[in-house]
């Protein structure tokens, strides 16, 4: 039997990917209109621990497919109002979710699988609940491990753009990745100049920095404000970071040039 997976569905696998990851307990959707082999399904469906919700109308399963966001699908092909055909097209244009299609003939077989109305896999009436565990199973692990894969490669990615750099003084800490400052543990926000001024200085410990080059570096060659700026955001720094701010000793003035930076 030959299924093919269109590669949007794929493409919308990995978008659920990141939202579903904390949910330990599959959500299992029931659409079949025999009232007791729907009773079936939900009693067995949740003695496995599946949160399980159901539907006896292919409309109303449309809805609550839309609203409930499940895992799986499991989807008989004669329903009142839309058959599991067409229930099984709209779904696969709107979610990932594997389908599992209950048939009652061969014929629908065929259609299933030939017609590929988006089906992952079926099942043939009269089937043991056993069977249809098995399918389940398998098919939620299909999904769990395309999850993990993406996760993992999410996380790979994330490693590699913002390795995590701080910058740490005594009683300082500047986190470059969150570009937040903490003093004596407690976390202010800076201003984006004020930060970047910080950053500058704080690379540059020991180093007396002119207040052009400052300037250049902090605000770009191009602004035309005048050096009052440095003077202006090196304050609101000593403000925060400094123990006394009118006799600053971690950003120091070296008069007639600038600014150093001591740690
Ligand atoms: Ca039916």
């Amino acid at each position: 039997m030959k299924i093919e997976v269109p590669h949007k569905v794929w493409g919308g696998m990995m978008e659920r990917a990141k939202g579903n990851e904390t949910n330990s307990r599959p959500k299992v959707l029931v659409v079949e209109d025999e009232p007791s082999l729907l009773d079936t399904l939900e009693y067995s469906l949740s003695r496995q621990g599946y949160e399980v919700s159901v539907s006896n109308d292919g409309a109303k399963a449309l809805d609550l497919a839309r609203k409930e966001r499940p895992d799986l699908v499991i989807l008989d092909v004669m329903l009142p109002t839309l058959d599991g055909f067409e229930v099984c097209r709209i779904l696969r244009q709107e979610m990932s979710a594997p389908i599992l299609m209950l048939t009652a003939r061969a014929d629908e077989v065929d259609k299933v699988v030939g017609l590929e109305v988006g089906a992952d896999d079926y099942l043939t009436k009269p089937f043991s609940m056993r069977e249809l565990m098995a399918r389940v199973k398998a098919l939620l692990r299909r999904v769990r491990m395309v999850r993990e894969e993406v996760a993992s490669e999410e996380k790979a990615a994330a490693d590699e753009t913002s390795p995590v750099e701080r910058l740490v003084f005594p009683d300082l800490t500047i986190d470059l990745g969150r570009r937040e400052m903490y003093y004596k543990q407690q976390l202010f926000h800076l201003k984006p100049k004020e930060f970047e001024l910080l950053v500058f200085l704080a690379r540059n410990r020991g180093i007396v920095m002119s207040r052009d080059l400052i300037l250049e570096r902090v605000w770009g060659w191009d602004y035309d404000g005048g050096s009052r700026t440095v003077d202006v955001h090196v304050r609101w720094l000593r403000e925060k970071v400094e123990e006394d701010p009118s006799n600053p000793t971690r950003i120091v003035t070296v008069r007639g040039i600038g600014y150093r930076f001591e740690g």
